[in-house]
């Protein structure tokens, strides 16, 4: 089943009768047949509505029950039970309900909208579309339809219908909290990290607890990098959730980067705990592991995540093949290192990841002409690769190549300015320039951006070293 939030049945279409009787009958043509209308839909159907809405569902059923004995045809009494079972996830008896209901009423809006809901809950997401589309058909601006075919694109990946449906429904009901954080999730998915926090903060300001949209606000400060504002969003929704593994792998990311490391392996293995297994959290781990230099625990997780990958079990695959053999390299294993990046990029020719380490891994050892062309070949993938660019401008250098090597580094920097790799090297090749001043003003604005305290003492020796006092 979906992971559905609980909808109210807030929407305008059920509180307001005159709206719907007016998109219907845009004529009003007969009164009376309105009045009859307005009577059945708001006086019955609304007290029902709110003791759904107050969860007294059983008295709810009660009164439903007792008027489906006298009427048993009729469409809007049967919507609402199966509303009420549907809010209490009996799903048969709701379904039973909701297509008796539409049998003797297809047009009946209502009933039509808490099938879809229906529908989509039970993963039958097609389906749900379909009645979803009927109901908009006959009413388009029912923003709760309008909001709820998003959520079902949302789950398709279709972030334009997603975006379509939510800004409609935005338009009509602008603090639609739930709106808000699917588009602000939708965003997210489309990297749009800014606009998600537009619509995150908005949905957070009225109502602050909203554990997904913490969560949805939290991830979208990790991905634009701001680490410490995610924090509070995650743990905050991590009260709520103590077990939610999405929260727990996002903080551990989080604190890894603020080399935190301690708190960021708790976070994983308790999402481990509850999640045995799951290839993100074993990936976060191994990712946290590598940073604190603990190799042997980063190669045990990295073999993990092969047994548990299906596709490693047939090939194995690059990524994860690739991935172990960059563990090695940085064990000093090269050996291993190559095997596995040779592995990978037979698998896969054109894997950046797999061509960008063993294109490192040349250049350590020197086969300068081998580095060149697994790095080169990067690059006609993705000119723009900081890390292949940064990493030529090295292999440049090492070659005497100052000229050719500042060319790289200088597009490297204008892409990241702070980027700690592409600054210490650019400060090497104006080193060996014999442009001093400008390598120290490039080495030493390397070491602020550099978090590693260890590799920046050491970084630090070798400068003093070479005569360069920063
Ligand atoms: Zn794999």
């Amino acid at each position: 089943m979906s992971p559905v939030i609980r909808f109210t049945t807030s929407a305008d279409l059920r509180q307001g009768p005159v709206k719907i009787w007016k998109q219907i009958n845009p004529n009003k043509s007969n009164k009376y047949k309105f009045l009859s209308f307005f009577i059945k839909f708001s006086i019955f159907i609304g007290q029902k509505l709110l003791k759904i809405r107050q969860k007294k569902y059983d008295e709810a059923l009660k009164d439903i029950n007792k008027a489906l004995e006298i009427d048993p045809n009729n469409s809007y009494a049967l919507w609402v039970r199966g509303e009420v079972n549907l809010k209490k996830e009996n799903f048969d008896e709701a379904f039973e309900d909701l297509n008796k209901a539409l049998e003797i009423d297809p047009n009946n809006l209502c009933a039509l909208e808490a099938r879809g809901e229906a529908n989509f809950m039970n993963d039958k997401n097609d389906e749900a579309l379909k009645d979803l589309d009927k109901t908009l058909e006959i009413y388009p601006n029912n923003s709760h339809a309008l909001v709820l075919r998003g959520y079902v694109y949302y789950f398709q990946d279709d972030y334009d219908e997603v975006l379509k449906n939510l800004n409609k429904a935005l338009e009509i009901n602008p603090s639609d909290v739930f709106a808000l954080r699917i588009r602000g999730d939708a965003y997210i998915g489309q990297d749009k990290f800014e606009e998600a926090l537009k619509d995150l903060d908005k949905g957070l300001e009225i109502n602050p607890n909203n554990t997904y949209a913490l969560r949805a606000r939290g991830r979208a400060y990790k991905s634009l990098k701001k680490y410490k504002e995610s924090i509070p969003d995650l743990t905050k929704s991590l009260e709520t959730e103590p077990d939610n593994v999405l929260a727990l792998n996002c903080r551990a990311e989080s604190y890894r980067e603020l080399r935190e490391f301690d708190k960021a392996l708790k976070d994983v293995n308790q999402a481990l705990q509850n999640s045995p297994n799951d290839p993100d959290s074993l990936t976060i781990r191994l990712d946290i592991y590598k940073s604190m230099r603990k190799y042997e625990a980063a190669l045990t997780d990295s073999n993990e995540l092969m047994k548990l990958c299906p596709h490693c079990s047939r090939c194995p695959c690059a990524n994860h093949i690739g991935a172990r053999g960059n563990i090695y390299r940085l064990m000093g294993k090269y050996e291993e290192a190559h095997k596995d990046l040779n592995r990978a990029l037979e698998q896969d020719p054109k894997n950046i990841y797999a061509l960008s380490i063993r294109g490192r891994l040349y250049g350590v050892l020197d086969k300068y002409e081998d580095a060149l062309k697994d790095i080169n070949k990067l690059l006609e993938i993705v000119p723009n690769d900081i890390w292949a660019l940064t990493t030529r401008g090295d292999v440049y250098r090492r070659q005497g190549n100052f000229n050719a090597a500042i060319i790289d580094l200088n597009k490297a920097l204008k892409i990241d300015p702070e980027h700690s790799f592409a600054l210490r090297i650019r400060g090497m090749t104006y080193y060996s320039l014999n442009k001093h001043k400008d390598a120290i003003r490039d080495l030493d604005k390397s070491l602020k951006v550099e978090k590693d305290r260890d590799f920046k003492i050491k970084m630090l020796n070798i400068y003093h070293r070479m005569g360069l006092y920063i």
